[in-house]
């Protein structure tokens, strides 16, 4: 049986683990770290897993996220429209894009590997963490021995669950329809029937993707034109109480960081992967765990406003919005806080997630 030693192993390779790789090799300015990223998919389903997303993400995302620059765009997003119960609409200006999320992350991939990383495609099977290493056992029953292992294994996470910690995991459909989108827009749909969150329509070139949360009852088909794939995933969101334990960090879905309410993960999860990169470079696992938990992307307010959201029908998601029927401007945020003080936090939520929710 063969053994192999690394400083960090990194594993999965989506938006997280990639971000976590690409950064700790890049900060590695000797060359002098062993790094791994292990992904247990072949290419095939490894492109077909990262395709079920909206691919949606900020302009902001590539500030926080610098060197790495926008790139593989299918369409440029300048704004989001959101429809609520009772005929309110609003329209926000966004700067954004929809990205080809698999050729993304292979291109980042591509760079670790550049930089002097190590990418595997094998799935890890199991592991055991004493004192100050951790050992990794790998399907084909070779193992790799870590003294940081990164676990961005994504909304089901085998490591999270082994640690024994719980996390807020939900699935999502969505449908790649044929039929040409609204160009450069997002558009959201709120309904009770969506407990808390929403309907998405999201361009795609010449394809439009329709999503929304799997109920157990079946929903009629909320779209015109003819479906090409189905597509259903999971996403973990509300944060943990503690992303780190011992030598071993959690990032991306793995820590349940997508944003509660927007269930945007790539620009959390790529934050975290850099910071727990960044972490580690001082040998301060810790460090990570503070950084994330001060860091606005972790804010309370998230949660608090999708339970809220989740707890209101038709009514009250209507009247709660009907401040802004006019548009979302200064005098608007104000009218909202006077008339309806009771939604002073679910206001602030919105404020908030527009500027790190996608
Ligand atoms: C339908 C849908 C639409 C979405 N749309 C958007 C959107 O438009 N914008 C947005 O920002 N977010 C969106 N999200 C959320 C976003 O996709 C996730 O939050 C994000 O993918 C989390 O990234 P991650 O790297 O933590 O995990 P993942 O993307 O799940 O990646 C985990 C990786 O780990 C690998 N892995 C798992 N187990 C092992 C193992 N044992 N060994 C080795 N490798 C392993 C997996 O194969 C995978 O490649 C959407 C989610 C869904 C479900």
């Amino acid at each position: 049986m063969h053994e192999t030693k690394c400083d960090v192993l990194i594993v999965g390779a989506g938006p997280a683990g990639c971000s976590a790789a690409f950064f700790s090799k890049l900060l590695d300015k000797n060359n002098s770290h062993e790094i791994i990223l292990l992904e247990r998919l072949d290419n095939d389903h490894y492109d077909r897993y990262h395709t079920m997303c909206g691919e949606g993400v900020s302009g902001e995302l590539f500030q926080d996220i610098a060197p790495i620059k926008p790139s593989c765009i299918i369409e440029k997003i300048d704004k989001i429209r959101e429809y609520w119960p009772e005929k309110v609409e609003l329209e926000m200006t966004m700067n954004g894009y929809i990205i080809d999320r698999p050729t993304f992350l292979n291109g980042i991939i591509d760079r670790f590997v550049r930089l002097g990383g190590k990418f595997i495609q094998e799935p890890l099977q199991d592991f055991i963490q004493r004192d100050d290493e951790i050992k990794v056992k790998m399907t084909t029953g070779e193992s790799i021995t870590t003294r940081y292992l990164i676990a961005a294994d994504g909304p089901n996470s085998f490591i999270r669950k082994k640690l024994g910690i719980a996390g807020r995991v939900k699935t999502l459909v969505q449908y790649v329809v044929e039929k040409e989108p609204e160009h450069n827009t997002l558009i959201f749909e709120y309904d009770e029937c969506w407990d808390g969150d929403y309907k998405w329509i999201f361009p795609h070139g010449a394809t439009t993707k329709v999503g929304f949360p799997f109920r157990t009852h079946r929903v009629r088909e909320p779209f015109e034109g003819t479906i090409l794939t189905k597509q259903a995933r999971k996403v973990a969101f509300g944060g943990l109480q503690n992303t780190v334990n011992g030598n071993i960090l959690l990032v991306g879905d793995a820590a349940c960081q997508s944003n509660p309410l927007t269930k945007g993960g790539i620009r959390p999860g790529m934050v975290a992967g850099r910071m727990a990169a960044e972490a580690l470079l001082t040998d301060n696992p810790r460090a990570y765990a503070e950084r994330w938990k001060r860091s606005v992307f972790a804010s309370p307010l998230f949660l608090h406003a999708f339970d809220r959201l989740k707890g209101m029908n038709n009514k009250e998601l209507a009247r709660h919005m009907a401040p802004f029927r006019k548009g979302v401007n200064a005098f608007s945020n104000i009218k909202a806080i006077l008339l309806y003080p009771e939604y002073f936090n679910l206001y602030k939520a919105y404020e908030l997630s527009n500027k790190v929710g996608w």
